[in-house]
């Protein structure tokens, strides 16, 4: 067994789980942001709503205000009604009282429509506002929980890197700086086992002498095609799982 390949596998398999965390300690803030902004949302509409309702409030308090200065305007006309002089002044007032009235009992008719919406929105403020304070209530465990999560992983993660560094340092570093460049350049795939003479993370064949020499476990040898480090799980001591490491 190449003690160096060994280490080599072992710090891959550390750092596929160090991926997997960091990837699930990302996927903490974009949910909470994400359920952030479903709330707002919520929280615009409701807004929106109670805008509604207060300008319809605002409109049948200016309608009831336009009726009651049509109704004075009829007191005046009826005032100015025992002055007349004559008959065709006295037909322009009836004139006038009678499109006052008119006015009131269109006016009146808004109300009507008016005094439903403000009933109806009204309504709604009521139980959007009270869905609201739920969803606020909601967001807030959710969002304990997530960070929650978040700060469990973190820790998991810090000693996961620990324990890649106590591998780190046993690895050859020119061997440790290949690996690294892998990571970086390979899709976070530094080592790839060879079944039947084929790499089996960039499915091509390998020369079947390199193969052989693969089998003698001889010396540490990387894919002609994609330049991971090779290893043959037919050697059991490099078949290293990540269960060897689920504490972590
Ligand atoms: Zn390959």
């Amino acid at each position: 067994m190449l003690e160096q390949l060994k280490f080599l596998i072992e710090y891959q398999i550390l750092e596929n789980k160090r991926a997997m965390l960091a990837r699930n300690c990302e996927e903490a803030p974009r949910r909470i942001a994400e359920l952030e902004k479903e709330f707002g949302h919520f929280e615009a509409e409701f807004i929106a709503r109670k805008a509604d309702h207060s300008h319809a409030q605002e409109t049948h308090r200016a309608l009831e205000q336009a009726i009651a200065d049509l109704e004075a305007k009829i007191a005046r006309s009826k005032k100015r009604m025992n002055e007349v002089k004559n008959n065709k002044e006295y037909q322009a007032i009836l004139r006038e009282i009678d499109d006052s009235k008119k006015e009131i009992s269109s006016k009146e008719s808004e109300v009507l429509e008016v005094m439903d919406k403000i009933e109806t929105l009204g309504a709604e403020v009521q139980e959007m506002e009270k869905a609201l304070e739920e969803r606020r209530k909601k967001l807030d465990s959710d969002c304990l929980e997530l960070r929650t999560g978040m700060e469990q992983l973190k820790e998991k993660l810090e000693r996961l890197q620990a324990c890649q560094k106590e591998v780190e340092v046993k690895l050859e570093p020119n061997l440790l700086r290949r690996s690294n460049f892998l990571f970086v350049k390979q899709a976070g795939i530094a080592v790839a086992p060879v079944e039947n003479g084929v790499c089996q993370v960039c499915h091509l064949n390998i020369p079947p002498q390199k193969f052989i020499e693969l089998q003698r476990d001889e010396t540490i040898m990387q894919c002609p095609h994609c330049h991971r480090f090779l290893y043959w799980p037919g050697h059991e001591a490099y078949c290293l799982s990540e269960d060897d490491y689920g504490n972590l």
